[in-house]
């Protein structure tokens, strides 16, 4: 992977300098993902044949459990029913101490989990030791599970709490045992977006500059994009485009995952006019996008079951996925947002769901090395 400099940043986040055509490309791009009817069958059917030869029959999905650590939270996302205002009585907040992670940490290792992928609020009552405490924590238990865990956001935010650069932060978490990250926190990467929904997160530059930093120091994370508010078809395809630069330039995306946004319990949805969520359509559509935009970087496009259900994520192995997610054991986010297709999926269930769309399941591990064919 390649030794970033800051000007590389700016390029990233200036569409402009993705060449004289980049208006067109995104256009194109937006019309892909405006696609309905027989015209958007097309477009699946091409994408599930580019599928077939980037990533083959075979569907993967990994055993992993979340544990979201504090609710406490200093962000005032628009979308996020999960986290609780420091001004909230005390006793309502839900933060787990080491000796509750360690516990779910034993859970996760009899579940067979091989990764346990880490996130919380911005909870400014934690100090940047804790942070290290959680992953000696649990690497004390396996030293063998993966450790997926803190978002773009929350290295920000341990850049602030301790003074230390983002690079250090990324070395430090390493040596201590962070295995990958997850590129959430993406949200939309179109800063007017940006501000309408999460007004105090990172910048879609400084979410680069952060995902580029750890992709250099050898940290492989995911690529998200939260669709289905307030964004236009043209802001999907900016942040498709933002993605894309950045595989280009260091090649440490292991995915990219579209999460459909969760609405009902929303301020976005009840208070600011976002729409319902992404319907169907518009899901497959960007799937099939995704494919054909992305596949040739991202070989796996993955669709959240958890997001979408498991009928429509099934569905979807026909526009272009290839990678069903994982077993999400303890899932609490999208419960909280109002998401109604439960907490977890057993492998059986997957196994289940790949054999009857006649693809072969895979379980994997983080970095999709295949761990047992079905
Ligand atoms: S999405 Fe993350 S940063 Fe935003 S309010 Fe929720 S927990 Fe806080």
């Amino acid at each position: 992977m390649k030794k970033l400099s800051t000007p590389i940043i700016d390029e990233v986040c200036d569409l402009s300098n993705f060449g004289p055509s980049h208006k067109d490309e995104i256009k194109e791009l937006a019309q892909m993902l405006k696609k309905r009817g027989k015209e958007l069958w097309i477009q699946t059917s091409v994408a599930d044949e580019l599928r077939t030869q980037q990533s083959g029959d075979e569907v993967t999905f990994i055993v992993n459990q979340n544990i979201n650590f504090t609710q406490y939270c200093i962000g005032s996302c628009r979308f996020c029913s999960y986290s609780i205002k420091p001004e909230t009585s005390k006793s309502k907040i839900s933060r787990m101490s080491l000796e509750e992670i360690q516990i779910e940490t034993e859970k996760a290792v009899a579940r067979n989990c091989t990764e346990i992928c880490i996130q919380g609020g911005l909870d400014t009552e934690l100090n940047y030791e804790f942070y290290v405490d959680i992953l000696k924590t649990i690497k004390s238990v396996s030293s063998n599970i993966h450790i997926h865990g803190f978002s773009p956001s929350e290295i920000a935010f341990m850049s602030q709490i301790s003074g230390e650069t983002v690079e250090d932060i990324f070395k430090d978490l390493k040596k201590e045992g962070l295995d990958s990250f997850p590129g959430t926190a993406a949200e939309i990467l179109v800063d007017d977006v940006r501000r309408k929904i999460c007004p105090e997160k990172i910048s879609t530059k400084q979410w680069a500059n952060i995902v580029l930093t750890g992709h250099s120091l050898g940290l492989r994370s995911t690529a998200t994009m939260m669709y289905g508010h307030i964004e236009t078809y043209l802001e999907e395809a900016e942040h498709l485009a933002i993605l894309k630069h950045i595989q280009q330039i260091s090649n440490g995306f292991t995915e990219f995952i579209p999460l459909s946004f969760v609405y009902p319990n929303t301020k976005l949805y009840r208070y600011m006019g976002a729409r319902p969520s992404s319907t169907g359509m518009h899901d497959l559509a960007l799937f099939s996008t995704a494919r054909l935009y992305l596949g040739e970087s991202f070989s796996n496009i993955q669709a959240s079951w958890v997001k979408l259900g498991p009928k429509l994520a099934q569905v979807s192995l026909n526009a272009g996925v290839n990678d069903l997610g994982g077993t999400l054991f303890t899932e609490n986010i999208t419960k909280s947002a109002g998401g109604s297709f439960g907490e977890e999926k057993s492998t059986e269930e997957f196994i289940d769901l790949i054999r009857d769309a006649e693809r072969i399941p895979v379980r994997r591990d983080t970095l999709y090395n295949k761990l047992q064919i079905f």
